[in-house]
C-alpha cells in the first residue's frame, strides 16, 4: 500500500522526525487560512509532480487561492488530487536522498542516501550511493556511517535516522524514501518530501490503517465504457483470465480489475463506486482465489459496500481458497448467493439478460 505525501508525513512525525509545518487544504475557500510565502503540493500517488507543476511557492497572499484551483485541476500522471497540503517554505541550503527499503533479495533492510537529492536524483550515479543494510544492532553503526556520508554532526542524524528507522518499523513499512531532505539556512535537517509504502500483507495488526491508498485504483483499468460486465478480482493473473472468460462468452467486459492481497471494505466500495459510473453495466463478476486474501474479509466488504450504494447491478460471486466457509455464510446471512465457478457466474449474468 502506498500512502500519500501527506500521511506519510503524518506518520514521520509521530515518530519523532522533523517536518516542515503544514496543513491540508480542501477547497479553494480555506485559502483564507493561509499567507505567503506558502508552499502548495498536490497529494497525488505519485512522484515527480515538481518538474510537473504539482509542487509551487507562492509568495504573494492574493495569489493563494488562484494556485489553489490551478492545482486542483492539474491531472499528473493520471491522478488529481483530494486534498493539497500546503507548507511553510523551508529555505533551502543543502538537499540530500535518504531512504530505508526492504531489499527482497538479500532479505534486509538497507539505508540508501546520496548527498545530493531533489528532482533530478535518477541522474546521480550509482557507485556514489550510501548502500548498507541495517538493522537493531546496526542502527548505532548506520548512524555514524549516514553522518560521515553527509557530513554532518553524529547529533543531527542521531534523531533523523532513529524516527526513521522507528517509523519504517512499527508501521511495517516496505519503503520510506525522503528526498529531499532538506537542509534549512537555519540549519535544521526536515524532510521536504516523503514517499512511503506499507506492507499490505502486515494489515491485520494494523486496525489503525485507514488511508486512502490509490494504488489500488492504478490496478482498475477501465476497458470499455460502455461495457456491460464489470469484473473484480484478485491477482493480475485471474483478473485477466476473467475478463477473457467475459469476452469469450460474447460478453463485453468493462474493466479489469486486481484488488490485490490486501483487499477491504474501503477497496471493494471504492470499486463498487466507479463500477455504477459506467451506464450499460448489467451485472458484476466477482472472481476471488484467496491466499493472502481472506474470503470473509472480501465477504465483509461486499456486504458493507452493498449496505453503502444504491442501484448496485447483480452481484455473481465466486469464492475460493482462504476462510471460504465463513464468507459463504456471512453472505448467506445476508441472502446473497455465491456460485461454485466462475462459469456459473458468467452464466448466471448472460442469462439474466435474455
Ligand atoms: P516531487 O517532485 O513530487 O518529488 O515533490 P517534492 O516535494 O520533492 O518537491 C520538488 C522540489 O521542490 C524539491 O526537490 C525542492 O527542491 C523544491 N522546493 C522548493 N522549495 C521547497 C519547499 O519549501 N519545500 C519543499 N518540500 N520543496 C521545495
Ligand atoms: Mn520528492
Amino acid at each position: 500500500m502506498k500512502l500519500i505525501e501527506h500521511e506519510a508525513k503524518h506518520l514521520l512525525k509521530t515518530s519523532g522526525v522533523a517536518i516542515p509545518k503544514g496543513i491540508l487544504v480542501k477547497n479553494r475557500g480555506e485559502a483564507s487560512l493561509l499567507k505567503g510565502p506558502v508552499v502548495l503540493k498536490s497529494q497525488v500517488p505519485v512522484g515527480g509532480r515538481g518538474k510537473l507543476g504539482g509542487v509551487v511557492v507562492v509568495t504573494a497572499s492574493e495569489d493563494i487561492p488562484a494556485a489553489i484551483d490551478t492545482l486542483f485541476a492539474l491531472d499528473i500522471k493520471g491522478y488529481r488530487p483530494h486534498v493539497l497540503l500546503a507548507e511553510e517554505q523551508l529555505y533551502i541550503a543543502r538537499e540530500h536522498y535518504v531512504a530505508l527499503l526492504v531489499d527482497r533479495t538479500t532479505a534486509d533492510i538497507r539505508l540508501v542516501a546520496h548527498a545530493t537529492g531533489g528532482i533530478e536524483v535518477e541522474g546521480n550515479s550509482k557507485k556514489e550511493f550510501l548502500n548498507i543494510p541495517i538493522d537493531d544492532s546496526t542502527l548505532a553503526s548506520c548512524t555514524k556511517q549516514l553522518a560521515a556520508y553527509l557530513g554532518y554532526e553524529l547529533s543531527k542524524i542521531e534523531p533523523l535516522l532513529l524516527g526513521l528507522y522507528s517509523a519504517f518499523i512499527t508501521n511495517d513499512a516496505t519503503l520510506i524514501e525522503v528526498n529531499p531532505l532538506i537542509l534549512t539556512t537555519y540549519d535544521d535537517l526536515v524532510c521536504g518530501d516523503c514517499k512511503m509504502e506499507l506492507d499490505d500483507a502486515a494489515r491485520f495488526r494494523h486496525p489503525e490503517w485507514n488511508f486512502e491508498d490509490t494504488l489500488k485504483d492504478t490496478n482498475f483499468v477501465v476497458l470499455d465504457k460502455q461495457g456491460t460486465i464489470a469484473t473484480i478480482a484478485n491477482g493480475a493473473g485471474l483478473a485477466m483470465a476473467t475478463v477473457d472468460a467475459v469476452a469469450a462468452r460474447g460478453m463485453t467486459p468493462a474493466n479489469f480489475l486486481d484488488i490485490g492481497g490486501g483487499a477491504n471494505t474501503e477497496s471493494v466500495l471504492r470499486a463498487f463506486e466507479r463500477i455504477i459510473t459506467f451506464p450499460r453495466i448489467e451485472a458484476i463478476v466477482i472472481n476471488i482465489f484467496a491466499g493472502i486474501t481472506r474470503c470473509d474479509e472480501v465477504a465483509k466488504a461486499i456486504i458493507a459496500a452493498k449496505k453503502q450504494i444504491e442501484h448496485l447491478p447483480p452481484l455473481f460471486i465466486r469464492l475460493a481458497g482462504t476462510n471460504f466457509e465463513e464468507a459463504v455464510e456471512l453472505l448467506a446471512q445476508e441472502n446473497i448467493p455465491t456460485l461454485a465457478t466462475l462459469e456459473e457466474c458468467l452464466m448466471a449474468a448472460q442469462e439474466q439478460n435474455v
